[in-house]
C-alpha cells in the first residue's frame, strides 16, 4: 500500500503519524456526493484500546 500520512493517533493503526492498515476505506460523509475532503472520512478507523 502507498504511505498514508494520518495524525489520527487515536485510531490502532496509527504509527508515528503513519497509517499501518494492510488496505483503507474511505467514504463519502454523509453527502452522497463529496465537495471537499471535509466530506470523506476513513471507515477502517478502529479506536485504540
Ligand atoms: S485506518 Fe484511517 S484513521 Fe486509522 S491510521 Fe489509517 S488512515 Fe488513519
Amino acid at each position: 500500500m502507498p504511505q498514508i500520512k494520518c495524525t489520527v493517533t487515536e485510531c490502532q493503526y496509527n504509527s508515528d503519524i503513519m497509517c499501518d492498515a494492510p488496505m483503507i476505506q474511505v467514504n463519502h460523509n454523509g453527502s452522497e456526493a463529496s465537495a471537499s475532503s471535509d466530506d470523506t472520512k476513513c471507515d477502517t478507523f478502529k479506536p485504540k484500546r
